[in-house]
């Protein structure tokens, strides 16, 4: 009997000794927990496709009887959704392996986060259906991510003289990394260096598909304009607050500038 059962994607996989993983997943009850698949080399049957990653599963783990600090025991998984479209495309790849990075990163063990764990199922669902763009998908992941994760971009008003952003005369706003705030162009000399200039019309597409009802998200068309800003804008501010860059990213941008 499993000590408990749940959906999880899976965010990291490393090896350990000659036979087993040590396997990172973002659960759906008990946010981001690490557990350990043993012989997982040796027998593939047993978790057959379910250890990939990025894959979605129901996970049946088990505590460590002997040792109380050793890691929790993962004893079966079952496949839900292997994103098989994501997984034999370059781009997609890249996209989903940059937010398990960023997730596997940023979030603290044992913290349950059922509104990241919905959002990154929702992206991999849109990524791997293709009814909308991967890169619009990357924007909206990655723009939620920011507000579940308690950095919130305000992107709705100025920071300075409050003036809301349909009330903005200029076309052309600054965004200021330090503070994760748009500062209107009056009062722009007060900011911090920390930041870029961004289109109006890339903003007012951000805020809605960070405030509107997710499931409404393929109705938004983006500019390819909008599409550039929008990454350069949200692939710059990420790092900056996280404070550090991501590999999967890094190879993200260099696939770009190859295509
Ligand atoms: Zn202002």
């Amino acid at each position: 009997m499993p000590d408990f059962i749940t959906d999880a994607i899976l965010l990291r996989k490393i090896e350990y000794g000659d036979h087993d993983y040590i396997i990172s997943f973002l659960t759906e009850s008990r946010g981001k927990i690490s557990v350990i698949a043993k012989n997982a080399k040796k027998s593939i049957k047993r978790f057959s496709g379910a250890l990939d990653l990025f894959s979605v599963s129901n996970i049946q783990c088990t505590f460590p009887k002997k040792n109380k600090n050793g890691l929790i025991i993962l004893s079966g998984a079952d496949l839900e959704n292997g994103f098989v479209n994501i997984r034999y495309d370059v781009f997609n790849t890249a996209y989903a392996s940059f937010w398990v990075e960023l997730i596997h990163y940023w979030l603290e063990e044992d913290k349950v986060q059922s509104d990241l764990y919905d959002l990154l199922k929702f992206s991999l669902d849109a990524l791997n259906e293709g009814n909308i763009s991967k890169e619009v998908v990357s924007l909206l992941f990655q723009i939620r991510f920011m507000s579940i994760s308690g950095f919130s971009p305000n992107i709705e008003n100025c920071e300075i003289c409050k003036k809301s952003l349909d009330h903005i005369e200029q076309k052309h706003i600054r965004f200021d990394f330090k503070e994760g705030r748009i500062i209107c162009q009056n009062c722009v000399k007060i900011g911090s260096k920390y930041g870029m200039t961004i289109s109006k019309g890339t903003l007012k597409q951000l805020f809605w598909i960070n405030n509107n009802d997710i499931s409404r998200a393929d109705r938004i068309r983006f500019s390819k304009f909008a599409i550039k800003e929008g990454e350069m804008l949200l692939e710059a501010f990420i790092p900056f607050h996280i404070g550090r860059d991501f590999k999967s990213l890094q190879f993200l941008r260099r696939i770009r500038q190859e295509r």
